[in-house]
């Protein structure tokens, strides 16, 4: 399938000269140097990789999961929480050696998993990272962390390399999508990879947790409560019931606004209400999910977003 460029092998270094990576399909030649809309260049740009707490419990467990946060991010979020590096492009440029590494070394530091946040954008280089630190002995499952925004091209080309795939579905109307994080295919978009997400993971044998309760291979779909837009929460609960089924659903409401949506002064402007909060997983119980994660306690916390100070990033600064 594809148009004027051949789509066998999405993944190889080669589409590069003409980036269709994620769904956007920018056709950036970032090969040569250009950056495309994601804000991402030939270069892999990492800002932080550091065991992680704060995950879903059957990933981050009790040793913490081995998170990796990749620079830049196809979605342009006006109320981003991690801003300075999906759009302000922080982080240290590596080598694609350097990942393996990083790998390695969470999972020497008892990482459960190695979770790779928004990769999307630098999908060309997991197959030959992955592969690499698989012959070096990496034996934890890879966790692929994103926004929902994938191709499902790209979601196939990494089913064999992917184990769990925690997927963040944000909208189900397009509108939304098109205000809020300034793409106007969202819903479907989103819809077809989650499905074919389900689908990799059925054709390998289906969902995988470990007797200490760690998923070792399945999908888990999260959901961001946004203040004022709960009538769409429940319709991304429906769409993900269509598609999905009873997948272990995450919804949170751990949405903190950031500097621009504070001095915007809009609903995006605070905080999610418990009783938002409260309509939205009632939702959740009705449409029938029986697995589902959710958050106790006050709506924003900062140890969700943790520093971006480029920890572990660089070999000196992992080791110990
Ligand atoms: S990954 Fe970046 S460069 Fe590639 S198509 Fe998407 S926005 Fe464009």
């Amino acid at each position: 399938m594809g148009r004027t460029h051949a789509m066998t092998n999405l993944l190889e270094t080669a589409s590069l000269s003409h980036c269709e990576l994620c769904p956007r399909r920018c056709g950036a030649n970032r090969a040569a140097g250009a950056r495309g809309v994601c804000g991402a260049d030939d270069s892999l740009k990492i800002a932080r990789a550091a065991l992680h707490y704060w995950e879903e419990p059957p990933i981050s467990g009790e040793r913490g999961s081995g998170t990796i946060f990749f620079s830049a991010c196809p979605l342009k979020c006006v109320y981003c929480q991690n801003h300075e590096i999906s759009t302000g492009g922080f982080g240290i440029e590596v080598a694609p050696g350097r990942l393996v590494e990083i790998m390695l070394e969470l999972q020497e530091q008892r990482a459960h998993n190695i979770n790779l946040v928004t990769a999307t954008h630098y999908a060309h280089l997991l197959p030959d990272a992955i592969g690499e630190a698989r012959r070096r002995g990496l034996s934890i499952p890879i966790v692929y962390n994103t926004s929902g925004y994938e191709r499902e091209e790209a979601v196939a080309e990494l089913a064999d390399l992917v184990d769990v795939w925690l997927v963040d579905y944000k909208y189900a109307d397009a509108d939304l999508g098109r205000a809020l994080s300034h793409v106007v295919d969202y819903p479907e978009t989103a819809a077809r990879a989650l499905s074919r997400m389900c689908a990799v993971v059925a054709a390998r044998g289906g969902e995988l947790v470990d007797a200490d309760g760690m998923m070792q291979r399945g999908v888990i779909v999260r959901h961001l409560v946004l203040p004022g837009h709960t009538d769409d929460s429940c319709r991304v609960l429906d769409r993900i019931w269509d598609v999905a089924g009873d997948v272990p659903i995450s919804v949170m409401n751990q949405y903190t606004p950031n500097e621009r949506m504070r001095a915007s002064g809009g609903e995006l402007s605070r905080a999610v209400t418990e009783d938002e909060y409260e309509f939205v997983l009632d939702h959740a119980d009705d449409v029938g999910f029986t697995q589902m994660f959710w958050q106790e306690g006050g709506a924003v916390d900062e140890s969700f977003t943790p520093a971006f100070d480029t920890t572990g990033v660089l070999r000196s600064a992992s080791a110990g």
